[in-house]
């Protein structure tokens, strides 16, 4: 169902939905960087610029408290924390690099053990994804096979229109219920010539012939050659969409605590570093070489489907300048 709605009525929308108790969700100014956060009002939600993070945390914060415990002489009191408490969500403005990256992450949260605090997150979130008319040089999402009109997660999606205001399709029933309880609001599309939308520079990669060369080439030189400047910060893997790795570690005393869900990357020399003192990625390329191997490889083993979505915000934080597009461009003109 193709529907219009002008910027005043998505505006009395979000407050509509804000005074009734709804999160929203969507980028916001927060001291000067734009992040996906919860609107106090419409007017704070910024449609012009890319969040530093992903939105990601709206699903799987950066820290969470998922149990607590208090121990009274021999008494052991263990406090789960309820999911169902979680509250009905709209995450809105959404990049379609980031809203493609969210059924990615699905696919891992209800594989072989069912993370109740990602999904139950996720029943209650509505998606409302925004085309792009701007992009950056780090931008590649059309070299991996999405576009800034891509509405792959969405379960509205707003394409802006010249003189204001927004097509929006719908393609789940989320997005059909969302524009059925708020009819008055949208109206038949009538203008139909959308802004000019954003052109990341980037030609599509052979991720057939990445992974194939991946397939064959654990060992190489290139690792060393790339990873070697690497040095763990683990940015990237906190500002991506897709990567998801987490630890969880209880931090209190013996007498009282709580069990926590921390992200974790892979970039960090301390996630595979073994109880016995032995650590299989002793050093930073080895590291490195996993994350292009998970996002390029071994995701796409386990779920037919790459672990990037072109979003480029490891390219732009990365202190030392090291560029995973132009990583996996150049594995993919190798022989
Ligand atoms: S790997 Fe980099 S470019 Fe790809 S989705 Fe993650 S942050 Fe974005
Ligand atoms: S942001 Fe750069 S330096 Fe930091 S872990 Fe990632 S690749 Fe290494």
């Amino acid at each position: 169902m193709q529907k219009y709605i002008s910027q005043q009525n998505l505006n009395i929308l979000l407050d509509k939905l804000i005074a009734e108790g709804t999160r929203v969700v969507a980028p916001r100014m927060d001291a000067g960087t734009p992040l996906y956060e919860p609107l106090k009002n419409s007017g704070e939600m910024l449609t012009d610029q890319l969040p530093r993070r992903s939105a990601k945390e709206a699903f799987f914060p950066v820290c969470e408290e998922i149990m607590s415990y208090e121990k009274e002489r021999q008494q052991i009191t263990l406090t789960d924390v309820d999911p169902a408490r979680f509250p009905e969500t709209v995450l809105v403005g959404v990049r379609p690099c980031d809203a493609a990256a969210i059924p990615v992450l699905d696919a891992v949260f209800s594989w072989d053990y069912k993370d109740e605090f990602f999904l139950e997150r996720r029943k209650k979130t509505t998606i409302i994804g925004l085309a792009c008319t701007i992009a950056d040089d780090a931008c590649f999402c059309t070299a991996v096979g999405l576009s800034p009109s891509d509405t792959r997660g969405s379960d509205l999606f707003l394409t802006p229109l010249e003189g204001g205001g927004y097509a929006c399709e719908t393609y789940s029933d989320k997005g059909e219920t969302l524009i059925n309880n708020h009819s008055g609001l949208f109206t038949r599309q009538s203008k139909t010539k959308t802004l000019p939308l954003a052109e990341p520079q980037t030609e599509q990669i052979d991720l057939k012939k990445v992974k194939k060369w991946l397939d064959e080439h654990f060992e190489d030189p290139l690792w060393d050659g790339n990873a070697v400047r690497c040095v763990g910060c683990g940015a990237c893997a906190f500002v991506c969409p897709a990567c998801h790795c987490f630890d969880i570690v209880d931090e209190g005393t013996e007498k009282a605590g709580k069990r926590r869900k921390n992200w974790d990357a892979c970039g960090f020399w301390k996630f595979t570093h073994h109880a016995s003192g032995h650590n299989p990625r002793d050093l930073q390329p080895k590291r490195y070489r996993n994350r292009i191997m998970h996002k390029f490889k071994y995701y796409d083993d386990k779920f037919g489907q790459t672990l990037c979505t072109g979003c480029g915000r490891c390219v732009r934080i990365c202190p030392v300048g090291i560029d995973i597009a132009a990583i996996v461009e150049d594995i993919s003109r190798k022989d």
